[in-house]
Parts: structure tokens; sequence; C-alpha cells
């Protein structure tokens, strides 16, 4: 039988959970600070050492403790600027030192985040950890562009997919993915567009399938490009999106932007 352990990181009000000599993996949300939960603010309030990446936007990490260590272990794209070794045995040496070490990983930490690698140091050091969830891109994308993750009647199930991984571009089930109506929220999914639209095509999508790519989710410079399948990649060249993006496959903004300020302006 399985064992179900009571969650003694859950606290009220005032300070956190952190625990000198642990690590508590957590995501920082999409970039808006106002999206990060109350637990990882405290968190960051209390943290010794905080370790993130390249996505935890400036003004999350402006919401540090005066006293907090921040540490830029930040990933550019694919290669990453410090080994995934080197920031598991960062992770370890400050836990062992007796600090509290918050790791901050953007977004959601279980999505795409690398979080397993860490979790097994952590274990295989003997250093104890907890998990804090925060907004995936997607949750944030979504809500900008008026649209549900899923729909009566028209997605039951959604799909979280990376157009790239560690071996290159990441196979799919594209037979799936091609069918009417289907959702998908591809991460990474910029240089992989061209790739992602072939598999598409080739397993029976129709082009004019809706696509919206969402740049800088949740942030000031959010941009939105509505396009189709048939459109992606030249829409998405053009476009020259430098930010981080979220591809949906399968939606179109609920409203054009014009036409929800005109009802906004109707409102006012
Ligand atoms: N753990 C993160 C994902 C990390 S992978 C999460 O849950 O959101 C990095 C990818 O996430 C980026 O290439 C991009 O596709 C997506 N992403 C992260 N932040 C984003 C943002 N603010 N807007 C759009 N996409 C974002």
């Amino acid at each position: 039988m399985t064992q179900i352990t009571t969650d003694t990181t859950r606290s009220g009000s005032g300070m956190c959970c952190l625990v000198s000599g642990q690590v508590a993996f957590a995501g920082s949300g999409p970039g808006d600070p106002d999206l990060l939960t109350v637990k990882v603010l405290k968190a960051l309030q209390e943290a010794e050492v905080v370790l993130f990446d390249r996505l935890v936007s400036a003004e999350v990490l402006a919401l540090a403790g005066d006293h907090s260590q921040l540490e830029d272990v930040g990933k550019e794209g694919f290669g990453p600027s410090m080994s995934q070794e080197e920031i598991c045995a960062r992770l370890v040496t400050h836990a062992k030192a007796g600090k509290k070490v918050l790791r901050l990983k953007s977004g959601d930490p279980t999505i795409f985040g690398r979080l397993d690698e860490e979790l097994t140091a952590c274990e295989e050091a003997g250093v104890a950890y907890q998990i804090m969830p925060g907004i995936t891109a997607a949750s944030a994308a979504v809500a900008g562009i008026g649209q549900s993750l899923t729909q009566r009647g028209r997605n039951s199930s959604v799909r979280f997919l990376t157009g790239h991984d560690m071996k290159g571009f990441a196979d799919q089930d594209w037979a799936a993915l091609a069918r009417p109506s289907e959702v998908a929220a591809v991460y990474m999914g910029k240089k992989s567009a061209r790739f992602v639209q072939g598999r598409m095509i080739m397993h029976g999508a129709n082009r004019a399938t809706p696509v919206t790519v969402v740049e800088n989710a949740s942030r000031a410079d959010q941009r939105v490009l509505e396009t189709t399948l048939e459109r992606l990649p030249t829409d998405l060249a053009e476009a020259a999106f430098d930010g981080p993006a979220l591809t949906f496959l399968g939606l179109a903004p609920r409203q054009s932007a014009a036409a929800l300020a005109e009802l906004n302006m109707e409102l006012a």
C-alpha cells in the first residue's frame, strides 16, 4: 500500500517554509510579478541563496529579500551557459553549507524545467527538498488571448509539447495532433515552427488550422501573432520575436485586439 504523507510545508501567513540546508524548487510564473504565488513570494523574501534561470523576470527578482544572494544560472536556448551538472553541484553545496536555498525556474518548475535532474542530485547528496508550483507560460498566454485551453464540444484534452528537445526536433503523435479541434501548446517552438507545420500537414491537418503565437506572455511587452498553420513559418519569421514565445496549435484569439479595445471603450 502506498503511504500518503502529510504536507508539512504548508504555511499560513507570515514566514514561509524554507528550511536551512534544504532546497525549494519554485516556479516564478511567466514574468508578471503579480502572477507569483504568495508562497513563492514568501520563499523569495526568505531565501539566503536564489539560483535563477534566464526567463525569470527582473521584476520578480526585484522582490528577493535584501539579504538574498542571487545567482544567475541562466540557460540560453538549448546550450546551457552553466552545465546542468554545475547547477546541481551548486545547489548541493549551498544546501550542505546550511543555507535556505531557492531554485527559481520560470513558469511552473514541472513543465519543461529539467526538474528531475536536480531532484535526483539532491536525493543522491542526501539533501531534502520541496516543490512549489507556478503559473506556466501556456496558462498566461491563453489568458492573454481570451481563450480556454479546453472547451466543451471543441477539445476535451490539451497537450503541452516542445518543438525541441535535447536530441533536436522533438517527435510527437502528429496524427493525433492533426485531427480537427485539437489544441496544443508548443513550448520552445520558434525554431521548430517549419518542422511542426510540415509534420502536421503531412499527417492531414487542415492548412487553415488557427495558430497563435504569444511572445512575452503576461509581460508589458506581450505580443500576439494570429496566423494559420499554412502561414506559420512565414509570419513568425516576419514577426521576428526575440522574447520567449508560446505557440498554440488550434487556437485563435477570442477577439481581435481591435474588437476588444472597441468593446472596452463602449463599456467604459
Ligand atoms: N517551465 C516553464 C517553461 C520553460 S521552457 C513554464 O512552465 O512556463 C521555456 C519556454 O517556455 C520558452 O521557450 C517559451 O516557449 C515558454 N515561455 C516561458 N515564458 C514565457 C512567456 N512569458 N511568454 C511566452 N512563452 C514563454
